[in-house]
């Protein structure tokens, strides 16, 4: 039996970024990873926006942060695009197998352990602490420590071995499909390009809407396929607790990711340092029950939670909405009026909204419904 303070499970930005503070608080970490190499395969599109480096003081390195990006372009289903340029680099296409691998790096340099290749596969409570056995067939381990952190993706079974509930509603699950390609011939590249439509909202796969995406865009057409990932995003189903003895849960896990563009690379980083602080104290205080871990909650909803439950609505928005009502948003709207009301300062939103779509008195009723 190993004994840690704290055990980690999953490497993904969660949990490494969890390693790194939790050793840098010299706490004895280990990081226990299912996969064989980190942050591979990737079942992401690598977008991360300019502000999470700010928040999280991480500086772009040109060996994972390999593409600027300076806006975004959204198309109606007619095929018509307003763009959205903020003047400055707006974020960065990462090489997620390499940023990871720099997490780890820098996890383990503060003095944690990281083993791949060790899946979680049992953790019972003993005796005020928690007992993990990890590894493949014929070579499983077994850990031993106080305080468990829960950052082992959105197939999370860690929390659910510990009794905390962390299933996702069907409706909060994105299904996300994806291809790199190489020879595609497109426009704009210094933006995200973001196509909007219902056609995606009925019955078919994520494949088949790709596949079909893909066979009506000439600049993709001829491309080659290099890459293909698939996996599910936690786009709403925020957990009111994410804590009970001895545990704590963070990045998909706990569902911390925008629901409105699916993005959770940052927000991993940012709840699992959240939840670090919380398992410095228990720590230092002796105290792994639920009752002292319960404090990251509230911390997490006044930095972050909160707002997240308001882009919720907005997406409630964007999926009630009809292909006429997005024509008529993109014919009506300017990139500066999007980005005005995606950041949600109501009395301005109401005034575009008020102004520009009074023709409209249908889609107005909507916008002012949920922007309220
Ligand atoms: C198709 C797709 C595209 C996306 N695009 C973007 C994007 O462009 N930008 C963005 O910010 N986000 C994007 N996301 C979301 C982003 O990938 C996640 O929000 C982010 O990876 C969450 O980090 P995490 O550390 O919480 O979880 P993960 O990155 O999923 O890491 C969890 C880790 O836990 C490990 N694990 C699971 N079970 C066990 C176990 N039993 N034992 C040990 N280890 C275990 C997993 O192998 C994994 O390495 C996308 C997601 C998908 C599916």
């Amino acid at each position: 039996m190993q004994e840690f303070d704290a055990i980690i499970v999953g490497a993904g930005p969660a949990g490494l970024a969890a390693a790194r503070k939790l050793a840098e608080a010299k706490m004895n970490v280990i990081c226990l990873e299912k996969k064989q190499e980190i942050g591979v395969p990737k079942r992401c599109a690598e977008g991360l926006g300019g502000g999470w480096f700010e928040r999280l003081g991480i500086k772009p390195d040109k060996r994972w942060a390999v593409r600027e990006i300076e806006g975004a372009a959204l198309y109606a289903p007619s095929g018509k695009k307003l763009e959205l340029r903020f003047g400055k680099t707006a974020g960065y296409v990462l090489e997620r197998r390499v940023f990871e691998k720099e997490l780890a790096k820098q996890a383990v340099n503060a003095g944690a352990k990281i083993r791949v290749k060790h899946p979680v596969t049992s953790a019972v409570r003993e005796n005020g602490k928690v007992k993990i056995e990890a590894g493949v067939r014929g070579d499983e381990e077994e850990y031993s420590a106080p305080l468990v952190l829960a950052c082992d993706g959105v197939e999370t079974q860690t929390a659910r071995m510990l009794g905390l509930n962390t299933v996702n509603k069907l409706n909060d699950i994105d299904s996300g499909y994806q291809y790199e390609m190489a020879g595609i011939d497109y426009e704009g590249d210094d933006l995200i390009n973001l196509f909007f439509g219902e056609d995606g909202t009925t019955e078919g796969t994520a494949k088949s809407y790709l596949d079909k995406f893909v066979e009506s865009h000439p600049g993709l057409k001829q491309g080659s396929i290099v890459e293909v990932n698939a996996g599910a995003v936690p786009v709403g189903g925020f957990l009111d607790d994410m804590t009970a003895d001895n545990l704590l849960v963070a990045g998909d896990a706990a569902h911390h990711v925008n629901p409105i563009h699916g993005g959770g690379i940052g927000l991993a980083m940012e709840g699992a340092r959240i939840a670090s602080d919380i398992a410095i104290g228990a720590h230092n205080a002796g105290d792994y029950s639920h009752k002292f871990l319960q404090k990251y909650n509230p911390i997490w909803y006044e930095k972050r939670g909160n707002q997240l439950k308001s882009i919720l609505k907005r997406r409630h928005l964007f999926e009630s909405l009809s292909d006429e009502n997005l024509e008529t948003l993109v014919n009506s709207l300017t990139g500066d009026d999007v980005l005005k009301i995606a950041e949600g300062e109501l009395i301005e939103s109401a005034k575009i909204v008020g102004k520009k779509l009074i023709k409209y008195p249908g889609l107005t009723k909507i916008m002012l419904k949920y922007l309220k």
